[in-house]
């Protein structure tokens, strides 16, 4: 062992658990993939200002778990703590808002780090992959993410998820719902730090996780009695097309997200076997976030989904994922001679693009079989002297262990067609 171990709240990913998170990764962007969203990758850190008026100063995310430097030549930078200001920030830098139509639909995959304290599914580096639509308002869209994120879970073989629906209205009813809310909440039983943020960004308060808080909410007004006509019909469609999918929902109308920026549709995926670290993924309208950091209006929608937790919401249900073998051919050289003929043997047969591994390392018959095993290896080619003074070499199924000889140039055809 090293004298070194990844930083507190981090993990490594390592096989075989991190073939999981690839097909978990690839699953997810799957249905993105084919519904017109393009790939995008942003750096790993950025201005510290862009996620302090995209994220929004009173979250917690930029006040306590950021992960904020100064280069060298005085930059102030921030590890990305999410994606969506990221994403907003290039899309804007390289005008694609103006190059073509609107909406602008782009993906995205890949680490985030936020100073939290480290539990079971929630780390200090962890992995979303994300979704953005930019500059279109219009329910379908809405509808549209929620319904691949749904797609994308239950093609996984996740079940015991739920979806959580709500609307944080606009810049017309919110304001209203946000002063009677302060007024209730000014009346409750609170420590310091709650109250303060009654004054700064009371929706966030219908959040607390505390239970003493929670049961002081009860009775508090509620967005869904202050939204506006506009947004009221807005919902109401949104509600409507992703029913006429099948596809079912929880109406909770305190939802509400950890980042400023949300206005109308906002949601949360929820699975049953997390315990309290119980999202997988949220998302939801964020039509105010292009102005807030110096873009044009571009009324927008997106989640993220937390590649962690879907795969501790896999292990929750027993799911495996059906992965293929990483290796279908796996090669045992008996000799010195054999060596150097067969990993010809092994270069052509990836050139032909069947996975194949030798064995590596002189090692004698049984270890060698051993690691053939071990490789998941649907055929094993062995041979030595005494095959090639024949011309063959010998292929063995792995499932019935039965033995065949092959003739050295025929090696790869008749692979090719037994693997198929
Ligand atoms: P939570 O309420 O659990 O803190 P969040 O609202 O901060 O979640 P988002 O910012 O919406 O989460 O991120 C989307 C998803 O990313 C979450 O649903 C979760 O699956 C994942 N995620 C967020 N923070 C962490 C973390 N520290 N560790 C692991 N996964 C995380
Ligand atoms: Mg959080």
């Amino acid at each position: 062992m090293s004298t070194f171990k990844a930083p507190r709240g981090t993990y490594d990913l390592i096989p075989p658990v991190s073939a999981t998170y690839l097909a978990v990764r690839e699953a997810i962007s799957a249905p993105l993939r084919r519904s017109g969203y393009g790939y995008v990758e942003t750096p790993g850190f950025e201005n510290v200002e862009l996620f302090a008026r995209g994220v929004g100063e009173s979250t917690d995310i930029v006040t306590k778990e950021m992960y904020t430097l100064t280069t060298k030549g005085g930059d102030q930078l921030a590890l990305r703590p999410e994606g969506t200001a990221s994403v907003l920030r290039a899309a804007l830098e390289a005008n694609l808002h103006k190059a073509g139509s609107l909406p602008v639909k782009l993906w995205y995959s890949g680490s985030y780090y936020r100073y939290e304290r480290p539990q079971k599914g929630r780390y200090r580096h962890f992995s979303q992959v994300g979704a953005e639509a930019i500059g279109a308002e219009d329910p379908a869209l809405d509808a549209e993410l929620i319904l691949l994120a749904h797609d994308a879970y239950r093609s996984l073989g996740l079940r015991d998820f739920r979806i959580l629906l709500n609307s944080l209205g606009d810049a017309e009813c919110r304001p209203v719902y946000r002063a009677a809310l302060q007024e209730f909440l000014r009346g409750l039983d609170l420590d310091e730090d709650t109250r303060r943020r009654i004054e700064i960004n009371p929706l966030r308060v219908l959040d607390d996780k505390r239970d003493a808080v929670q049961k002081q909410l009860t009775g508090a007004p509620l967005l869904r009695d202050y939204l506006c006509d506009g947004c009221r019909a807005y919902h109401a469609e949104v509600r409507e097309l992703i029913s006429a999918q099948g596809v079912t929902f929880e109406d909770d109308p305190k939802l509400v997200r950890g980042l400023d920026y949300y206005t109308r549709t906002t949601f949360e995926f929820v699975h049953d076997g997390l315990g309290s670290q119980s999202a997988v993924g949220g998302g939801g309208r964020y039509d105010g976030l292009s102005e807030m950091i110096g873009g044009p209006a571009l009324p927008s929608v997106g989640w993220a989904l937390g590649v962690d937790r879907t795969v501790l919401a896999l292990e929750a249900e027993g799911v495996t994922l059906d992965l293929p073998d990483a290796t279908s051919v796996f090669v045992v050289p008996l000799g010195e001679e054999a060596r150097k003929v067969l990993f010809g043997v092994v270069a052509e047969l990836r050139t032909a693009g069947i996975a194949t591994d030798f064995a590596y390392g002189g090692k004698g018959l049984k270890a060698a079989m051993k690691a053939a095993n071990r490789s998941g290896a649907r055929y094993a080619i062995v041979a030595g002297e005494r095959d090639f003074a024949e011309g063959v070499v010998q292929l063995k199924d792995m499932e019935s262990g039965e033995q065949t000889p092959v003739p050295l140039d025929k090696v790869v055809p008749t692979l090719r067609t037994k693997l198929n």
